[in-house]
């Protein structure tokens, strides 16, 4: 499950797989899809983290 995480005034979705977060809740859902399917990250989703 995509966790929530209130950041000052706003929010970031975090990929449990991996740790990294994103502004938006649909690549946080494909990243972690995508992790677990895979067992490693894909640089599409990557590339959107805006916490590592
Ligand atoms: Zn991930």
């Amino acid at each position: 499950m995509v966790k929530e995480l209130e950041k000052g005034d706003q929010k970031l979705y975090l990929c449990e797989a991996c740790g990294f977060g994103y502004k938006d809740i649909q690549i946080a859902q494909k990243c972690e899809d995508y992790c677990n399917e895979h067992n490693s990250c894909s640089m599409e989703f990557t590339k959107h983290a805006v916490l590592k």
